[in-house]
């Protein structure tokens, strides 16, 4: 057996151990079915019962009641930047977005091909080191719908606190920090997450919607582009991706056997904590790009004191068997991204190793 490396990519990203190993060990027999839940027919008893086990622990774990759906889409967070105007935006209205880093730029860009929109408040102007103060959103007259990003993967962003805007319904891409801290999802009227970071693997999209936004969805649109219809097949309108579902319900079993969201928050605050502590105590060796009042939990963004550095800290990191922390090419530097399956002890390694890189190369 090769040795697991500890895992930093932003995503595809790490998955938590047993929920490999439970993989693995049913993968030939599942539900003793004598077959694989890759080859199970998605109308089976078998994956209904993975489907729905998988929607109740999602809103069991977010607190929410039956006037929301969790449903299970294909295309990635990017096509739920085009399914959210395409059902909510109609002519003549307008939608607010707050920009905070590249997604909700494509974000807002996409609802732009679909009809009217409003930059309601951006961090553009300091590269996205910042989230918008609530002074600087400036909402439009009568918005349908504002959009936000809770946590922005390629910066390091994250909202220290979600906003709220009273009747006008929310949305937001919460790709990359579902689940990592309690928020009232209550506040909501759709969530989005691809899977890839937080949740499971590639392939499957969570929405999470409250049931009376379902209402308000256009018959004009294709099929495959409408909530309602979505919601009313409960996600089983064509054929789901139902590995993707099943992971996801591995990973929620594991969130749940960790204490649930409250306890996964306690240890990210802590695993954030010292690879943040890494940067701070570096003299400005390490400098990090988001403001701290601003740092997210789940990415964490930095910059050495040059190019070839930086180069020779991946170098050496990797052989170390600390990988993907590359950061993105707009921000440039490095990026660790440590999600809720990242142990505790991956963070003091990563840490430990970036005081050893700093006082050997300072
Ligand atoms: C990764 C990511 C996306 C893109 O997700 P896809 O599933 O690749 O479309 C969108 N938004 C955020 C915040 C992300 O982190």
């Amino acid at each position: 057996m090769t040795a697991r490396v500890y895992n930093f990519n932003p995503g595809p990203a790490i998955l938590p151990l047993p929920v490999l190993n439970e993989i693995q060990r049913d993968l030939l027999d599942f539900a003793g079915t004598g077959m694989s839940i890759l080859e199970v027919s998605h109308r089976s008893k078998e994956y209904e019962a993975v489907h729905l086990e998988t929607e109740a622990s999602l809103k069991e774990l977010l607190g929410l009641g039956d006037d929301y759906r969790v449903l299970f889409l294909g295309g990635g967070a990017s096509l739920q930047f085009a399914m959210v105007p395409l059902n909510f935006l109609p002519t003549g209205a307008t939608a607010d977005y707050i920009l905070t880093g590249s997604w909700s730029e494509k974000a807002y860009e996409e609802a732009g091909r679909i009809g009217r929109v409003h930059i309601a408040a951006s961090s553009k102007d300091t590269n996205y080191d910042r989230i918008p103060h609530p002074d600087e959103i400036r909402l439009s007259p009568n918005p349908a719908y504002v959009h936000i990003t809770s946590n922005n993967t390629i910066y390091g962003t994250q909202w220290a606190s979600l906003p709220s805007f009273g009747e006008i319904p929310l949305v937001a891409d919460m790709s990359s920090d579902i689940l990592s801290r309690r928020f009232d999802a209550t506040k909501f009227a759709l969530i989005y997450a691809g899977a890839q970071k937080n949740l499971g693997p590639a392939g499957v999209t969570v929405v999470i919607i409250r049931r009376d936004m379902l209402e308000k969805v256009p018959s004009h649109l294709p099929v495959m582009l409408r909530y309602d219809i979505h919601a009313k097949n409960n996600s089983l309108y064509n054929t789901p991706p139902a590995f993707a579902v099943y992971t996801v319900m591995l990973v929620l079993r594991w969130v749940k056997s960790q204490g649930g969201i409250a306890a996964i928050e306690a240890r990210n605050k802590e695993k954030a904590a010292l690879v943040y502590a890494a940067i701070d105590e570096s003299g400005g060796f390490y400098r990090g790009h988001a403001r701290p009042e601003a740092r997210s939990l789940m990415n964490v963004t930095f910059r050495l004191p040059s190019e070839e550095l930086e180069k020779a800290f991946l170098a050496e990191a990797k052989a170390a068997g600390l990988v993907g922390l590359k950061g993105h090419r707009s921000v440039g530097g490095l990026r660790a991204s440590i999600y809720n399956a990242m142990p505790g002890e991956g963070c003091r390694v990563l840490a430990e190793f970036m005081r050893d890189f700093a006082r050997r190369n300072g």
